[in-house]
């Protein structure tokens, strides 16, 4: 077995370790592959089909995310049948979700050239806003199905496995079991699902709050790292502060502790930081 693999992306020669992805050979070209549904904390759930490349030999188009680098593979990233795929992927979830906060789908469509009403008339899914507890708001007319919160809460990070994808086709939904309200779930309100969710579908409450009253001000944000005080284990927090307020806490998705993953307490148990005394 060799160490390095050699391919070839769009005729340029490169070699990657043992291990990589299609998608790890493509970015050392200095190529970028459109993702939605790959993280780079979670296993590739193979969702989304944003990332296709062609592969010599291969009767389909194949997933660069998770499509394992072999020595000799010859890919390419730009044929027509590669960009028609990731556009019609496009305009496919354009139709059927509401992309008003999904900014990497707009990126896609974007780049892709995408007719966002060519499936739908510009329709979105009338689904109901879930707003059944005081951390954070489903909206689910702004999921695209991309997993990522199902392996958040699974076993990629929470290990909680509160949510999963049920129905089938155009019913298929994210559910919190048996049609559940989220408090009546499993759920611990770690807030991982949130803090992966490409879409806005998945928003704390406070930026949701914001938001509807036109408060929620992206570029008057300041955003200060620290570390969590409530137990030993030394998680570092992002804060986002707006107007003197913390409405938003993250974890830098590269920390070697965290991996952008916190529990309740660390995301959402900042409100005492701004009681005023009596
Ligand atoms: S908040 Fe945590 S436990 Fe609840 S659904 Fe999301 S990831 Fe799972
Ligand atoms: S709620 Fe968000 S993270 Fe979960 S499947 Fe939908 S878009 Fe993906």
């Amino acid at each position: 077995m060799h160490d390095q693999l050699r391919l070839t992306i769009d005729g340029v020669n490169v070699t990657v370790p043992q291990g990589s992805t299609v998608k790890d050979a493509i970015e050392a070209t200095n190529q970028s592959v459109p993702t939605l549904c790959w993280h780079e904390n979670l296993e590739p759930a193979n969702a989304c089909r944003a990332c296709v490349v062609e592969l010599k030999g291969s009767r389909v188009l194949v997933a660069s995310c998770s499509r394992a680098a072999e020595d000799g593979m010859e890919i390419q990233t730009t044929t027509e049948r590669v960009l028609n795929s990731r556009k019609l992927v496009a305009e496919l979830l354009m139709s059927t979700s509401n992309a008003d906060l999904a900014f990497d789908l707009q990126h896609l469509a974007e780049i892709t050239g995408a007719n966002p009403g060519r499936f739908s008339g510009g329709a979105t899914w009338e689904r109901p806003l879930q707003d059944d507890n005081s951390l954070y708001v489903r909206d689910m007319a702004k999921c695209i199905l991309c997993y990522r919160c199902v392996q958040a809460c699974g076993e990629d990070a929470q290990n909680t496995f509160a949510i999963s994808v049920a129905g089938r086709g155009f019913e298929a939904h994210i559910d919190a079991g048996f049609g559940r309200e989220l408090p009546e779930s499993d759920c611990v309100y770690c807030g991982n699902c949130v803090a992966v969710c490409p879409t806005g579908a998945l928003i704390g409450k406070t930026e949701w709050n914001l938001r509807q009253e036109g408060r929620w001000n992206e570029e008057g944000l300041t955003r200060t790292d620290t570390i969590c005080s409530y137990c030993g284990v030394g998680c570092a927090l992002t804060l986002h502060v707006l107007d003197n307020r913390i409405v938003k806490v993250t974890s830098p998705a590269d920390h070697p502790v965290t991996h952008g993953m916190l529990c309740v307490k660390g995301r959402y148990g900042y409100e005492f930081a701004q009681v005023e005394g009596e």
